[in-house]
């Protein structure tokens, strides 16, 4: 046995023993222990070195014998005695750690617990505190019954904090008034309520180095991920006064094992740390410190927190740099109480991406199939300066402009021939709004053609395939993946439409007659309410990634011709060259009666989208009451979008440009790169189309995780569900895509 193999084991994502522990206690070359910690911590901790603030709400008078506690009504000290502050000296010192860049304040009370009135005064605390600030919150008070958990975490607090604070072996001899067990009880409550917790100690209170690895041991088991560890302060007056104080190498070595045995988690710096040489904290933070609680004397703190960073920052770890952004900014899909983390983007140039803090990354998402062009093109820049030198936005209604009309006269020619009617729009889902709307403004127009076709009125409803995704506004919703989307969440607020199985036939396979038939069913069924057929031709995106059959695309044409439903193509994230035709509808050569287009085009650089029709959908909406279609949105044909949208389409369409080309080497060396992937034991399919790269796995991924090892690698790549998967922007380099590839597969054959 060699520290460097357990550093290795460790490294694995596998645990060391507790002798293994105890062996790397007793090995006399302390550097190459320390070292070896450092590369843990490196490897698996947080380098964003993590900071708290708390706040002493109740101090002294505490019943229970604590020896090591200044606050124990049993010992004679001279510590502050005083009754619960109220909410604005909270809401003072929380504001005031918010400022300082502190990330989470914690309301600590001495004693066994607080009583039912000083319980609702914290909570309405804690609420005064939600209400004006936005720091993240903890609470520290004792032992706590789920009930009085839940009601603290329904006020705001988000981390329940109770220190076991020794070996289960130990506890018992410096505390007779409660026991270990309820602690352990009070913080799988909080787990129980919804909380996060943090549990750690003190070391140096008389216990064995034994007891320090049994103690470390004990928070591993209960997957606690932020451990505050203190060293004692014997305090005049409490039995632990003479208490020799551990040496440095004492405390380092501690802080080393508890790396070992805790890898992943923030071991943080707690009381006490003010004993220590400023030799010793620099060596501690090297170790595996990454986090501490930076004091709570308000006067004091703001000096304390620039002295302190200054040292943190000399030790390898970097201060969050969006911090405003995590305390108010939404991302999509994420929670405000606990987000996913985010990278900060300093700029874009070509296929890459590069980070605040100077990290390139190569670009395998395109920003969700926009960024055709990579980014920062001089073309579209030299588009957006032209034209914002004439006008960037004038309304639509009742004026027009170049930009619109030239975007037009570039997208016919690119489009079903039958497609002849343009409405401009804001966003992909808008446009899907569009498109539903203009079905069902058609056949209530039909219905009104003639007394005989009243009955066509009814047709409102739609039709969808399933693993479908077109937006996220109301009507787009509900035409998405009943299971993935978010149909269970808004319940019978959303309308109901009608699910056909998904093709299952592949893209480059056999066509299966089968495939149809569920459509057909429901169609033959249903069509009297039915005005429209909507779905993502060829490849489905955000609903599952999946290339299906294009004789599918021809038997649901020849099922809504037989039976009167209009056929919507939501080309939103297909559309531009992306699946190696410029638009998917050529796979199957059917045409849409509306199609909506939007992410690529303006080659990512702004929001617009566009739905087009046929004459005879817009004569028939025109010419019966009221005359109009009824849509009108206040950006419509916003000129400078449209003006980028132009630059970008004739950039595409330009012979050097040659996207088919560039399209079709994309997809040989995806095709080539990715195949190693199903060697790969969590694999469950890889598939590659045009410019689209997927590999399915057998499980949902661990985004935060998987995300923050794509970083390192120096690849952008999102997963999402079980899904990992690749469409870079056109214009990457072959270098660039092996990057992408490479890094795919070897965090691929990280996880387990
Ligand atoms: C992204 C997407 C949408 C929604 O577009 P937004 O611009 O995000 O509103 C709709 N349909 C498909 C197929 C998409 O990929």
């Amino acid at each position: 046995m060699t520290t460097k193999e357990l550093k290795e084991r460790v490294l694995q994502g596998y645990s060391i023993s507790n002798e293994e522990a105890g062996w790397l206690a007793v090995q006399p070359d302390k550097e190459a222990l320390y070292e070896a910690a450092h590369e843990i911590t490196q490897a698996l901790a947080s380098k964003e070195f993590d900071m708290c603030s708390i706040i002493n709400a109740k101090s002294g008078r505490c019943p229970e014998n604590c020896k090591w506690c200044a606050q124990s009504s049993h010992y004679k000290t001279q510590a502050d005695v005083y009754d619960l502050v109220d909410k604005e000296e909270c809401l003072r010192h929380a504001k005031h750690n918010e400022e300082q860049g502190v990330a989470r304040f914690s309301l600590v009370t001495s004693g066994r617990k607080p009583s039912p009135r000083h319980m609702e005064k914290l909570c309405e605390a804690a609420r005064h505190m939600r209400r004006h600030s936005s720091i993240q919150l903890c609470a520290s008070l004792g032992l706590l019954k789920e009930e009085e958990l839940q009601a603290l975490h329904e006020a705001g607090i988000t981390r329940y904090h109770c220190n076991l604070e020794t070996a289960p072996s130990y506890f018992p001899n410096l505390c007779s008034t409660h026991t270990q067990e309820e602690k352990l009880h009070t913080l799988r409550a909080a787990r129980n309520a919804g909380m996060d917790i943090c549990s750690g100690g003190i070391i140096g209170m008389g216990e064995t180095m034994e007891q320090r690895i049994e103690f470390a041991f004990t928070l591993r088991e209960l997957d606690v991920q932020s451990i505050p560890i203190n060293l004692l302060s014997p305090i005049p007056g409490t039995p632990l006064e003479q208490q020799v104080p551990l040496t440095e190498e004492e405390i380092l070595t501690t802080i080393a094992l508890f790396r070992f045995i805790n890898p992943t988690a923030f071991l943080r710096f707690a009381g006490g740390r003010s004993q220590l040489s400023k030799e010793a904290v620099k060596k501690a933070l090297h170790i595996g410190i990454n986090s501490a609680i930076v004091g709570d004397l308000l006067t004091t703190l703001g000096s304390k927190v620039s002295e302190d960073k200054a040292l943190i920052e000399e030790s390898g770890y970097h201060f969050s740099d969006s911090q405003f952004d995590r305390e108010h900014l939404w991302h999509p899909y994420t929670s405000t109480t606990n987000p996913l983390p985010v990278y900060k983007v300093k700029r874009a140039e070509g296929a890459t991406i590069t980070l605040e803090g100077g990290q390139t990354l190569v670009e395998g998402m395109s920003s969700w199939w926009c960024a055709v062009h990579g980014y920062n093109n001089p073309v579209l820049n030299k588009a957006a300066e032209e034209q914002l030198g004439k006008m960037s936005h004038v309304m639509f209604g009742g004026l027009t402009h170049d930009p619109a009309i030239e975007l037009g006269e570039l997208l016919l020619p690119l489009v079903p021939p039958s497609m002849q009617k343009i409405f401009y729009a804001d966003s992909g889902s808008v446009a899907v709004e569009v498109a539903l709307k203009m079905a069902v403004q058609y056949w209530q127009a039909r219905s009104l053609a003639a007394p005989s076709q009243e009955h066509l009125g009814k047709k409102q409803n739609f039709v969808t395939i399933r693993s479908g995704y077109h937006g996220d506004t109301w009507n787009a919703m509900s035409v998405c993946d009943p299971v993935t989307g978010m149909h269970s969440l808004f319940g019978s607020a959303l309308p109901v439409r009608y699910f056909s199985t998904r093709p299952r036939s592949r893209f480059d396979s056999e066509w299966d007659a089968e495939d149809a038939m569920d459509l057909l069913d429901i169609v033959e069924q249903h069509h009297e309410e039915l005005a429209a057929l909507i779905l993502e031709p060829i490849v489905q995106g955000a609903g599952g990634m999946w290339f299906y059959h294009p004789q599918f695309l021809r038997e649901a044409a020849r099922i809504c011709r037989e039976y009167n439903l209009l056929l919507i193509f939501d080309e939103i994230a297909t559309g531009f060259g992306r699946t190696g035709k410029m638009f998917a509808w050529e796979h199957a050569g059917v045409e849409p009666d509306i199609m909506c287009i939007g992410k690529a085009l303006t080659g990512g650089y702004m929001t617009l989208s566009a739905v087009l029709t046929t004459n005879e959908v817009a004569d028939t909406i025109s010419n019966h009451r009221p005359g109009a279609f009824m849509h009108g949105p206040t950006f419509m044909g916003n000129p400078l979008a449209c003006a980028v949208a132009c630059a970008s389409v004739k950039l595409l369409t330009s012979a050097e440009y040659d996207w088919q080309g560039k399209v079709s080497r994309i997809e040989a060396q995806l095709q080539k790169e990715l195949e190693p992937a199903w060697d790969l034991p969590l694999v469950r399919d890889v598939r590659v189309l045009g410019a689209i790269g997927v590999i399915e796995l057998i499980d949902d991924v661990d985004m935060a995780w998987m995300q923050q090892r794509f970083v390192e690698e120096g690849i952008w790549v999102r997963p999402f569900g079980k899904l990992v998967y690749l469409m870079p922007p056109f214009i990457i380099e072959p270098e660039q895509l092996s990057k992408l590839t490479r890094g795919l597969i070897k965090i691929i054959g990280e996880m387990r």
